[in-house]
């Protein structure tokens, strides 16, 4: 803990299109105060969870209507004021929000100031579910606590040292450049920490280190990361290019929105909510969980099985995509929900590839643990890791970081 009068906590707020997840951290000892998630706002019955843990203190939870971001976000100040910890304390030195797009501009994190913020909102149509939430979760912050830095954390912040060629389509110059059409990439906080981290773990430092990571939760995402800086990433102009995911096609031929237009009479929205909604695994057997799909493969169920095949097939062929654009290949890394649980994902991403040095020890793979850990035989040409994820933290630092400089830039 902090000694009193050197502020030294962030609030990390992630404000979805319809939640709000939120963590205090004390970046003295790197240590977590409290969590806690408002869900189902603008519903008839909304929740908050909160949990103090620092203080030990017992998960509290109520149920009400909550009607918009800012009413939640009042409510999970209160929630935290009741153990001294809320948006009034004088030892909070900065909120740290988490940002989905920051265009073609945002490449770090940034301080926030009336001029940041009219550019963030700008940037709605590249990201209309969520970036509406950022905004109204940035603007009550700086409401509630306007001496505070606000400091916004981009999910695309960490792709944007990708090189021309990796994030260019080859469409029409001039149309893509009118309307911001490029490849960004998301996630970029969690492939940045679990990159990082993996260097650590490898014994390497992150500059002299190549590492392909694999970000497998609901949503899902590759990129290839050259000592340090991300050079190509699955995700393009919004999260629904790359991986198959959990509800999300990933890769498609683009004609394929034509045909169904011409064909079967969709609308443009229509065949958004198709491809984000009703795709991906979810699309393929009707469930977008990887422990309900296991369960059913192991009772013989076809459906899932080939769902399970689709999805390790597009893994094997981004790790030699990537194994290609970085030349030399240290590690691959799995992460979040999926990667960092499911071992039969892992095991299926790289059968067959130990003609490219990959493959993971049985035994190892089937270790259950919260810690990063190798998962590939001694020896490996390249290590096969498991990084658990940590994008608040990442958050927490990178706002912590701006905040405390002193000049601010
Ligand atoms: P997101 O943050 O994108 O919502 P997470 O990273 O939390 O997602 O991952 C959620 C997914 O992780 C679940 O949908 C489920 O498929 C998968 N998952 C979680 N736990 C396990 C497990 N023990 N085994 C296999 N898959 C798991």
């Amino acid at each position: 803990m902090s000694t009193p009068g050197t502020p030294a906590r962030v609030l990390v707020l992630n404000s979805g299109s319809s939640s709000v997840k939120y963590q205090l951290l004390d970046m003295a000892g790197e240590e977590r105060l409290a969590s806690g998630l408002v869900e189902r706002i603008g519903e008839r019955s909304s929740r908050l969870v909160h949990t103090p843990l620092a203080a030990g203190g017992e998960r509290r939870e109520r149920t009400e209507r909550i009607a918009d971001h800012t009413r939640a976000l009042r409510l999970l100040s209160a929630e935290l004021d009741k153990d001294g910890l809320g948006l009034d304390s004088p030892e909070l030195a900065a909120v740290g929000h988490r940002v989905v797009h920051g265009g073609p501009r945002f490449t770090g994190p940034t301080l926030v100031d009336d001029g940041v913020l009219a550019q963030i909102e700008e940037l709605v149509p590249l990201a209309p579910l969520h970036q509406p939430a950022n905004v109204t979760g940035i603007r009550t912050a700086r409401e509630m606590r306007p001496d505070l830095p606000q400091v916004a954390v981009f999910d695309t912040a960490f792709h944007a040292t990708m090189p021309e060629h990796a994030y260019r389509y080859a469409i029409d110059t001039a149309t893509a450049d009118a309307h911001l059409v490029r490849r960004y990439g998301f996630h970029g906080t969690s492939h940045a920490y679990v990159s990082r981290r993996a260097a650590e773990l490898l014994g390497r430092a992150p500059e002299d280190t190549n590492v392909i990571v694999l970000h497998l939760g609901n949503g899902a995402s590759a990129s290839a990361v050259a000592g340090g800086r991300c050079v190509d990433t699955s995700m393009g102009l919004t999260p629904l290019e790359g991986l198959v995911m959990g509800t999300r096609s990933g890769d498609i031929d683009p004609a394929v929105v034509f045909h169904l237009a011409r064909v079967a009479g969709m609308s443009v929205d229509g065949i958004d909510e198709l491809l984000n909604k009703r795709s991906g695994l979810s699309g393929l057997c009707g469930d977008n969980d990887m422990r309900e799909i296991r369960r059913r493969i192991d009772e013989g169920d076809r459906a899932a099985e080939l769902a399970f095949a689709i999805y390790a097939h597009r893994l094997r062929k981004y790790i030699g995509a990537y194994a290609a654009v970085l030349g030399r290949v240290d590690a691959v890394v799995f992460t979040a929900g999926v990667g960092e649980n499911a071992a039969e994902v892992r095991e299926a991403a790289v059968a067959g590839l130990e003609g490219f040095g990959l493959a993971v020890d049985a035994a190892r793979n089937a270790v259950r643990s919260d810690e990063p850990r190798l998962v590939s035989p001694d020896g490996s040409r390249v290590a096969v890791a498991v990084v658990p994820t940590d994008e608040e933290l990442e958050i927490a630092r990178q706002t912590f970081a701006l905040a405390t400089r002193e000049d601010g830039q």
